[in-house]
């Protein structure tokens, strides 16, 4: 396929606001291209070179694009800066500049691979030979391509959809409508990567799917938690005596059992382990190996394992008293410089809670009994920093609430409860896993969790807070690929979180709503931001509105922290609003 042809669907793509009409598009445009070809799209028309997890995003600073254009078009970087003043977009520049005929329009494939050639450039002098490269890409492919490059490469083609708008768009591939979208998405819960699992149904048809395993150095999706409200309803629902014959062995007492396991508020990490490599993988899926050194020796030392992926969650401690830290200690080991310091000042403990992968097979099917009696034996007692989590197994109620107080005394999070004859269930949130932190009931109404919003837009600060340049935020909740409103927050928050809040705002502004928000005009914000900042969010409770998109809204909304372990679209969805507001009544 020539990249004329991708950069006129990119154009339409770019055109279109409806979800539908974008997947039937991705579709038309999948059906067109060779398997590898799909694959290349799908990571272009995303800004990157490979799946998310590679980290092979380009994000070219302006000022080096604003010397490529000059290069390649032969222009005064003056007036290009200028121009840019005018335009805001470097890449609509090209049709400015861009008058000459191309004489040979070159393949997908072609410029995938002199994008990643740029890419790969490192050592001495490697701007210079960028900066080349680039220009003489882009003089060689006509304007409306040069376009799509120029906003690739600065990270800015934002064409509003994610990996699971390629999932949807591959159903429509094979069956011309969203019936197989699930079996699709089974595939990439196992293997997160959305170019290849569309390289497989291009190449193999759904067939190639089912012989589909996990995979060591490709991301699993997390096995995420429901809710429910008291520990009766927990058990009745997740270890149903009713649902099993009468006991006559062991094991079929055991199905009706769960697993209970205290809730460290730390940070969630998947690590795969092998002989070649170590990767580790955050909850939305980034490679932060280089941030864990210390995770990373312990390993080694301390596995009884060739070959593993574990799913667990670090937390660090003061090293004085071995107590836990909270959160925003651990997160402070989420960086990429000062890593080796920081270790020593913030150490360590991964409490591992699953095995998905041993010695180059999938457990994932396998019942959790038996994965944590492996893990048992991959993690000897006496390892100091790669913990096996503690847990009970029950039938029983009231043991479940003292086994969660006793956590909350201790002062953690609360406990989360596992099916103990389920498989792992990637990606999902589904009653294989419950959590719970503070029962219904307990503290009168309120809200059993908090939720994790995203920042839509913000107001500008009068008074007081126009030091700040914000005033009060507009936050939302995720429902499928859109966003809409739940609460305007204009109190609450200290001077730093303004700052913070202001700070990091500054990085996401743009002129325009994006088409997947969804705000009423009475609360449009005087700036919209970009759908990258999550926000966890304590309120008082969940009442219905009028004027809120999403048709709820917090009440005493505060700021508890920033997530950046999500992105957007891991936030808290309508449906899970939904449900918390059930659950307090
Ligand atoms: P929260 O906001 O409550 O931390 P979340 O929205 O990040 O939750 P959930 O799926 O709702 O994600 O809660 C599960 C999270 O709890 C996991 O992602 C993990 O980080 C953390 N966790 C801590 N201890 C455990 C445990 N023993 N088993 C499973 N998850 C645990």
């Amino acid at each position: 396929m020539k990249f004329k042809r991708l950069a006129d669907y990119l154009a339409k793509l770019e055109q279109t606001n409806s979800r539908l009409a974008i997947t039937e598009i991705l579709a038309a445009l999948f059906d067109q291209a060779d398997g590898q070809e799909v694959a290349q799209i799908c990571y272009l028309s995303q800004g990157r070179l490979g799946p998310r997890f590679a980290n092979t995003e380009f994000n070219l600073a302006e000022k080096l694009m604003v010397r490529v254009l000059a290069k390649a078009y032969g222009q005064e970087e003056k007036e290009i800066r200028k121009a840019y003043q005018q335009k805001g977009d470097l890449g609509d520049l090209v049709q400015l500049y861009d008058q000459q005929e191309k004489s040979k329009p070159l393949s997908v494939s072609q410029v995938y691979q002199q994008l990643e050639i740029i890419a790969q450039e490192g050592g001495g002098g490697s701007v210079e030979r960028k900066i080349n490269q680039l220009a003489s890409l882009l003089s060689g492919l006509e304007s409306q391509s040069a376009k799509f490059v120029v906003r690739i490469t600065l990270g800015k083609l934002r064409l509003g959809f994610s990996d699971l708008t390629i999932l949807d768009a591959l159903s429509w591939l094979v069956a011309g409508n969203k019936s197989k979208r699930e079996v699709v998405e089974e595939a990439y819960n196992i293997r997160a990567d959305a170019g290849y699992i569309a390289q497989v149904v291009k190449e193999k048809g759904l067939q190639g799917l089912e012989k589909l395993t996990v995979s060591l150095g490709v991301p699993v999706m997390p096995a995420l938690c429901q809710r429910l409200g008291t520990t009766e309803e927990i058990i009745t629902k997740m270890a149903p005596r009713q649902a099993f014959a009468p006991s006559s062995g062991r094991g079929v007492q055991e199905e009706a059992m769960v697993a209970v396991e205290p809730k460290y508020d730390g940070t969630r990490l998947q690590i795969h382990f092998g002989p070649q490599q170590t990767v580790i993988f955050t909850r939305n899926l980034e490679n932060v190996a280089a941030m864990f050194p210390d995770l990373v020796a312990a390993l080694g030392k301390e596995l009884k394992a060739k070959s593993v992926i574990l799913d667990g969650e670090a937390i660090g401690y003061d090293p004085q008293t071995s107590r836990f830290l909270p959160f925003q200690e651990t997160i402070k080991r989420k960086r990429k410089y000062e890593v080796g310091a920081t270790s020593k000042e913030i150490p360590l403990k991964y409490f591992c809670f699953d095995i998905l992968f041993y010695n180059g097979q999938s457990w994932l099917k396998k019942p959790f009994r038996q994965r944590r009696r492996l893990l048992e034996q991959v993690l000897p007692k006496s390892n100091q920093t790669i913990m096996l989590s503690p847990q009970i197994v029950t039938a029983d109620p009231e043991r479940l609430r003292c086994y969660h107080d006793e956590q909350i005394a201790k002062g953690l999070e609360g406990v989360v409860i596992k099916k103990w004859s389920a498989p792992y269930e990637p990606g999902r949130r589904g009653f294989t896993w419950v959590k719970l932190k503070s029962e219904k009931g307990k503290k009168g109404a309120g809200l059993t969790d908090t939720l994790d919003c995203v920042v839509m837009g913000y107001y500008h600060g009068r008074g007081k807070r126009a030091a700040f340049g914000i005033g009060a935020f507009l936050v939302g909740a995720r429902h499928g690929q859109e966003f809409l409103t739940v609460s305007k927050i204009g109190t609450g928050l200290t001077d730093n979180q303004w700052r913070e809040m202001k700070r990091r705002c500054r990085g996401t502004e743009l002129i325009k709503m994006p088409r997947n928000y969804q705000v009423d005009k009475n609360l449009f914000p005087d700036v919209w931001c970009e759908p990258k900042i999550v926000v966890e969010i304590e309120a008082d409770n969940i009442t219905r509105s009028p004027i809120h998109t999403a048709q709820y809204a917090l009440r005493f909304p505060r700021l508890i922290r920033f997530r950046d372990d999500k992105d957007a679209f891991q936030a808290t969805s309508l449906a899970e609003l939904k449900k918390l507001y059930e659950l307090q009544k």
